[in-house]
């Protein structure tokens, strides 16, 4: 049944609610779990090599298999869909020394962003250099997908991706990027999808759901993917770095006195957790380990933050990734207004400009002020920013 939980937590409100299932506990940091969200929850708690509780995010909604906003600890295994199809998808920021930035230069640097910055689908017509490409793991998608990536590199992507430029609460102005591993990482995380859907097939025809196939971690196959997957978070990284610094270079260096902040939001890596070594996938959720520097976003049209971890072990030490989904993407643009849409977001440069456009818009996240209360036990916020100029791929 379902309790609220009062036993840990002295210093913060502990936000934390439990279920149990038939195999191990759902501990879960919202007010209601939706009943998709529940189901697949449930599926991850059957999982055989899921290890002590399945960790819900308070901006969690429906994915392939496993929830964004879930968090899974396996003994043995790896999930590929437990990462997610982008893979090292994540969030840089960095804060500059500038105060404010008036509304036609805000105008000028979306468009000169614009000229270095791929958008959408479109790649670069070069080739881009990272010192990574050298260091390639000999992997059979990799090796293929090697040249292709080489011209995605420092590109932003479709859909949720974004470039924003933002006022902080500290008196500054921040710029913050959201990208992945593109079509680099998709190609890798698709292709072990369907190894580890094959095994499965063979091997483990009792899983709770096909989506939910995994990997032994010391077959062949398995260790291709954690290195494959390590890989392709570095070329995540890699590629908001791009970006960031052809930003940096278009502002000017000297106003940026401060490293970059990158976070990533759907990886998997070997933590020690409740005293053992496990697998900790992060879907759509960040690590948040005491003192660790966070990024959360909001939406286009309402705050973001940046955060310290608390180091809530029962969150196996994360939070959420975002204010998370309210509606699909179709379901946004059928059901919101854009009038009203656009009304939130005020004076913002880039609002939706038709109805088509509403997949992304304010509207379509959940509140993220409600996110936010409910995970004090496991983040609190450094700093508070609000969208002045919004760039979405
Ligand atoms: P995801 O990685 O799951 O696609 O999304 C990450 C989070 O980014 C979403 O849950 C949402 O809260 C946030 N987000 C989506 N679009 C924007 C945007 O344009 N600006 C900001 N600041 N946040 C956004
Ligand atoms: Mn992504
Ligand atoms: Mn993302």
């Amino acid at each position: 049944g379902l309790k609220s939980n009062h036993l840990h937590g002295s210093k913060h409100t502990n936000k934390m609610k439990i279920l149990s299932t038939e195999r191990i506990p759902i501990k879960f940091w919202l007010d209601d779990i939706d009943g998709e969200v529940l189901k697949q929850a449930r599926n991850l708690a059957n999982l055989q090599y899921a290890y002590k509780h399945i960790a819900i995010m308070p901006d969690a909604h429906v994915g392939y298999g496993m929830p964004i906003g879930g968090v899974m600890a396996t003994r043995e295994v790896i999930v590929p869909n437990a990462v997610g199809v982008d893979i090292g998808c994540g969030m840089t920021a960095v804060k500059s020394d500038i105060r404010e930035i008036p509304e036609t230069d805000l105008r000028r640097l979306v468009i000169e962003f614009k000229n270095v910055i791929p958008l959408g689908f479109t790649h670069h017509k070069e080739k881009q250099s990272w010192e990574g490409f050298q260091r390639a793991p000999d992997i059979e998608i990799i090796q293929k997908e090697l040249d292709n990536a080489k011209y995605q590199l420092g590109t932003l992507g479709g859909g949720n991706h974004f470039i924003e430029i933002q006022q902080g609460d500290d008196g500054f102005i921040w710029i913050m990027i959201h990208s992945g591993s593109r079509n680099f990482g998709l190609k890798t995380a698709t292709d072990f999808h369907q190894k580890a859907v094959k095994f499965c097939e063979k091997y483990h025809q009792d899983i709770p759901d096909r989506d939910l196939s995994f990997l032994p971690l010391d077959s062949k196959e398995g260790m291709n993917y954690f290195t494959a997957m390590n890989y392709a978070l570095e070329f995540s990284r890699a590629n908001r770095k791009l970006m960031m610094e052809r930003i940096i270079q278009i502002i000017g260096k000297s106003h940026f006195p401060e490293e970059m902040i990158h976070v990533q939001h759907n990886y998997a890596s070997k933590e020690i957790h409740f005293g053992r070594e496990v697998i900790v996938h992060r879907k759509g959720a960040i690590k948040a380990a005491a003192g660790m520097t966070g990024i959360i976003p909001g939406s286009m049209g309402t705050r973001s933050y940046i955060t310290e971890g608390l180091g809530n072990a029962e969150s196996f030490l994360s939070s959420s990734h975002g204010a998370g989904r309210r509606l699909g993407r179709r379901e946004a643009i059928r059901h919101l207004n854009l009038d009203e849409e656009q009304k939130k977001m005020g004076g913002i440069i880039g609002k939706p400009q038709k109805q088509s456009e509403l997949e992304e818009a304010p509207g379509a996240y959940k509140p993220i002020d409600v996110v936010m209360a409910n995970q004090t036990d496991l983040v609190r916020i450094l700093t508070t920013l609000q969208p002045l100029a919004n760039i979405k791929g």
